[in-house]
């Protein structure tokens, strides 16, 4: 295959130390930069033909948030790139401790098509700053925005520090795996997906990052605003069509509140997409066929009480509610990924959790209540990987908090600092001067127990 013969390029040029500058690192970061700026137009036509993403939503969900991530790095990167001092114990002094950021090597990064521009590339901007060289594949789904990203990656860096693996996953990646050993793996898409590359990489032992999904339950206590919850919830799951792994996946309403949270929904439904949301500017389409037969199986799943207008010629499935979803039906076991919200009411948080449970370990949780006890409760009492209290989904746009998930949802976490330190390997240094080198640790080591005891307490 020719691509792994290329592969020994993006070795070779790691090797050489061509990386280890942090001013190679930050003209390559600039270049990206300027490049985004100059394809800013056909980034918008891309994300248009895949998604129907239109402009002001790409920018706040795609490009924008990846120019906000080079900022931020360029702005940080010096100083994220220095040793970070430690303490050092007793029995060591006088030594110095501390650990030195060194880039992990050839990496791979692997994305979905749902934000298809963004969740390649965020993590690109990680491992340049890092100093690491890449192998990008981008999702087969989203093939205009795939295109183009491999386009903008070419003429942008040496050949030597990125590279672009294009094709349907299941062929190319595992291929790919067992022919070049890479020194990280970073992944985002489906569950099941990551499972089989976390078990690829076994082999070689090749360190993860896995930014998988889940059903993320999204809770309204009695005390809730409730027009604000409305507004936030329906913007969080119908933004790009519900395809969206920080999207509420469903609703558990507190029963006291439930007909007012609903016809709440409903008005900002109808305020944010009118009454044909097929001809809305704004609401996107459903990525494909197969995906669009998955979603349009789990509206016979519950009571469609909004919505439920689909036609498949043009991928659109309306936003729609439904209400008695049965919790062991696909609807509620599999994650949704589209524009269907089952809506569940709890009169205690027993209640609620045992429903929560039944899908451990939820991407994201979202609770909406005016009490900071409450929302304390709830944050303890699940696990998940990260949550918003009053809001849905933007706690992924801040690039000062991490991103990931935990157990079945994912493991490590990226954006900011973090995107660095996840394609870093801090290397624990310990250094001892020649100055000062008494006998006491050294053999014959008979009657120094007490001294011993001393220094290492
Ligand atoms: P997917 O797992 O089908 O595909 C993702 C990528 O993996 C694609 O590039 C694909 O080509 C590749 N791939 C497919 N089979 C492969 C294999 N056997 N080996 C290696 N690579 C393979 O996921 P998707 O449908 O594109 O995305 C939807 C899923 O991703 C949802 O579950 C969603 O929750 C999750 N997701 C998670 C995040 C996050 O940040 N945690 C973000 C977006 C999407």
């Amino acid at each position: 295959m020719t691509h792994i013969t290329r592969l020994q390029d993006l070795r070779h040029f790691f090797d050489s130390g061509a990386t280890r500058p942090a001013a190679f690192r930050i003209a390559q970061l600039k270049a990206f930069r300027s490049s985004l700026r100059r394809y800013e137009k056909e980034i918008y036509e891309a994300l248009y033909t895949d998604l129907k993403k239109i402009p002001e939503e790409a920018w706040f969900t795609e490009n924008g948030l990846l120019m906000q991530e080079i900022n931020h790095t360029l702005r940080h990167l010096n100083g994220w790139m220095q040793p970070v001092g430690r303490r050092t114990n007793l029995v060591n002094l006088p030594s110095s401790s501390f650990l030195l950021p060194s880039p992990k090597g050839v990496v791979l990064i692997i994305g979905p098509w749902n934000f298809p521009l963004q969740l390649l590339l965020i993590p690109l901007v990680g491992a340049i700053a890092a100093g690491n060289t890449v192998l990008v594949k981008p999702s087969e789904h989203a093939p205009a925005t795939a295109a183009l990203i491999e386009k903008i990656l070419t003429e942008t860096f040496p050949p030597g520090l990125v590279q672009v693996v294009q094709g349907d996953g299941i062929t190319v990646v595992p291929a790919i795996m067992k022919a070049f050993r890479f020194d990280h793996i970073f992944y985002t898409g489906s569950t099941a997906v990551g499972r089989a590359i976390a078990k690829a990489a076994a082999d070689e032992l090749t360190p993860l990052t896995l930014e998988l999904g889940g059903k993320d339950p999204c809770v309204v206590e009695a005390d809730a605003n409730l027009k604000v919850a409305a507004r936030r919830i329906v913007l969080g799951k119908f933004s790009n069509a519900g395809q969206m792994c920080v999207s509420p996946d469903y609703l558990l309403v507190h029963a006291t509140v439930k007909d007012r949270l609903l016809q709440l929904i409903k008005e900002q439904i109808l305020a944010f997409y009118g009454e044909n949301p097929a001809e809305a500017y704004g609401y996107n389409k459903i990525i494909n066929e197969k995906n669009f037969d998955r979603l349009i199986s789990y509206l016979s799943q519950g009571k469609i009480v909004y919505g439920g207008q689909h036609d498949r010629s043009q991928l659109y499935i309306a936003p729609s509610i439904l209400e008695e979803a049965d919790p062991d039906s696909a609807l509620m076991r599999e994650e949704i990924f589209g524009p269907l919200l089952p809506v569940f009411t709890f009169h205690n948080r027993e209640e609620a959790l045992a429903l929560i449970r039944r899908n451990p370990n939820p991407l994201a949780f979202y609770v909406f209540t005016a009490s900071r006890k409450t929302e304390r409760e709830w944050l303890e009492a699940l696990s998940f990987g990260t949550a918003a209290v009053n809001n849905t989904a933007l706690q992924f746009t801040n690039h000062h908090l991490p991103f990931g998930g935990v157990g079945q949802s994912g493991m490590g976490a990226y954006h900011g600092k973090n995107s660095f330190d996840c394609f870093t390997h801090y290397k624990a240094v310990m250094r001892t001067p020649a100055w000062f080198d008494p006998a006491l640790k050294y053999p014959p080591l008979k009657g120094k127990l007490k001294l011993l005891k001393f220094l290492l307490r």
